[in-house]
């Protein structure tokens, strides 16, 4: 008889991991805390639209959906920066041709519970909040948010994919000794704004980039939608001279942005009602261990990793997830003895890695984006990588580009191209011959 596996969560990770598991002959039940979004309407202010990169298309190919989803992306080739004084410039990402997508989390979550349903073995129940998961029994217990009823069901493996506030984790942590927990929210919070279309539903900013407004201690971000409008995040501290504490009143929140944001006002007509009404939410890294528990239970996806946004690889580093277990039940026939330990052994290096990455190019996106020294390296990088491929690749491309170069390595690759060029930076008239035969060989030569 096939095992039975429940999952805790239909949200990004939780839908894919189900339809993976699906098509192995697993009979899988999915318990969702939030009624059928395909059939209620999203609600203002959390739209967000996520950078779909290499690590994730590489998980929707494993099961064949990513031409699916392909339907619904934007390709981005560069970050499009928005100075204060309006002038604008253009950097790309990676190669020509090398791109991020942007995709509504709304719209990619419905695809992939529409897939997963198209499995025969995959039932998703909504409504239901998993209260509680019984460890010995591995039985999970549930309420009905509409109907409060409770039900449990009992399986024989269950996964947590209930994202960076599980239930499922905090009762491994209750019922766990020495498990490890650490949350940290930084110090910046978000809110969502909108810029629409044009009167003929034209994209009024490049339509291609992910455009950043950066302003040293915050910035606000927008990304295309397939309809023609731009979901704008601005990312600001909660407290302090410039804070989400300091704009509470619609004068406070028009004088903030015709001073920071000038060139963005007149595209954002309904910036101030959209202000008012829409929510503030927090950014939470979370790191825990382990991920697995009696080689029965594990988490997956923001309930094992939370991260902050970025560097946009929240999402592709949970499909990365599922591509890591379903390359370990291969590897070991289906027995999950082995599987669950290599998967955390494996994964929560990874995962640590990118959650401190994303820490930091938080401070690169919202402070140095202008800087020309930081630009200047940037472009000696690009350089040097379009000379010698084998020796050095961005770590902005080994993370985002390159799924398959582990997240812990990119991070120590990185770490080391970060001390020579350092180095390199510090050159006196560095700017003059930054693309030189000398930079060239010194380059080479620290690397060896
Ligand atoms: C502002 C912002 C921007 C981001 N941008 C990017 C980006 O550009 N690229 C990227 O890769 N990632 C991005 N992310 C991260 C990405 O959204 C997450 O990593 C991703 O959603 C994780 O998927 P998940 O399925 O693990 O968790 P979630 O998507 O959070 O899904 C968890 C699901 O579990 C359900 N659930 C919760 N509790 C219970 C319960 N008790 N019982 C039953 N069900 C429950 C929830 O309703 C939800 O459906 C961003 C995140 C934020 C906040």
């Amino acid at each position: 008889m096939s095992k039975q596996i429940n999952i805790v969560g239909a949200g990004l990770v939780g839908s894919l991991l189900s339809i993976y598991l699906a098509k192995r002959g697993y009979k899988i039940n999915i318990y969702e805390r939030r009624p059928d979004m395909r059939k209620t309407t999203i609600s203002a202010g959390k739209s967000i639209n996520l950078a779909l990169s290499d690590r994730g298309w590489r998980g929707l190919q494993g099961v064949g959906i990513a031409d699916e989803i392909k339907k619904i992306a934007i390709p981005m080739y560069g970050r499009f920066i928005h100075n204060r004084d309006g002038s604008t410039g253009f950097f790309p990402y990676g190669k020509k041709d090398q791109a991020i997508y942007s995709v509504s989390r709304g719209e990619i979550n419905m695809r992939l519970m529409d897939l997963a349903e198209q499995q025969s073995n995959v039932k998703i129940h909504f409504n239901e909040r998993c209260t509680q998961v019984d460890r010995a029994s591995l039985t999970a217990h549930f309420e009905n948010d509409s109907t409060k009823q409770t039900t449990s069901s009992k399986s024989d493996l269950l996964f947590g994919a209930d994202g960076a506030f599980a239930a499922s984790r905090l009762n491994m942590q209750l019922s766990s000794d020495r498990f490890e927990y650490n949350q940290h929210y930084i110090e910046a919070g978000y809110k969502e704004l909108i810029i629409p279309p044009g009167k003929n539903g034209e994209f009024l900013l490049e339509k291609n980039a992910l455009h950043i407004w950066p302003r040293g201690s915050f910035m606000m971000i927008a990304l295309p939608n397939p309809d023609g409008n731009f979901t704008c995040t601005l990312f600001l501290p909660f407290e302090g001279e410039k804070s989400f504490a300091k704009l509470k009143t619609k004068e406070a929140v028009k004088k903030f942005f015709d001073e920071e944001f000038p060139s963005a006002v007149p595209l954002m007509p309904t910036l101030l009602d959209d202000f008012m009404n829409n929510p503030v939410s927090s950014l939470v890294t979370v790191k825990c261990f382990p991920w697995t528990f009696d080689n029965k239970i594990a988490l997956i996806g923001d309930a094992a990793h939370a991260i902050v946004p970025f560097y946009g690889q929240g999402m592709n580093c949970g499909f990365e997830d599922c591509v890591v277990l379903d390359e370990l039940i291969t590897k070991h026939k289906e027995n999950w003895e082995a599987i669950f330990p290599e998967y955390q052994t494996l994964r929560k290096p990874d995962g640590d890695a990118i959650a401190d990455l994303a820490i930091a190019n938080f401070v690169e996106m919202r402070d140095k984006t202008t800087d020309p020294i930081f630009l200047l390296q940037k472009k000696i990088e690009a350089r040097f990588n379009e000379k010698h491929p084998d020796k050095w690749i961005p770590l902005y491309s080994m993370v985002t580009y390159s799924p398959h170069i582990r997240y812990s390595t990119a991070q120590k690759e990185g770490q080391k191209q970060q001390a020579i060029m350092d180095m390199i930076m510090s050159k006196s008239g560095i700017e003059q011959k930054w693309d030189s035969e000398e930079v060239e060989k010194e380059i080479l030569s620290m690397l060896k």
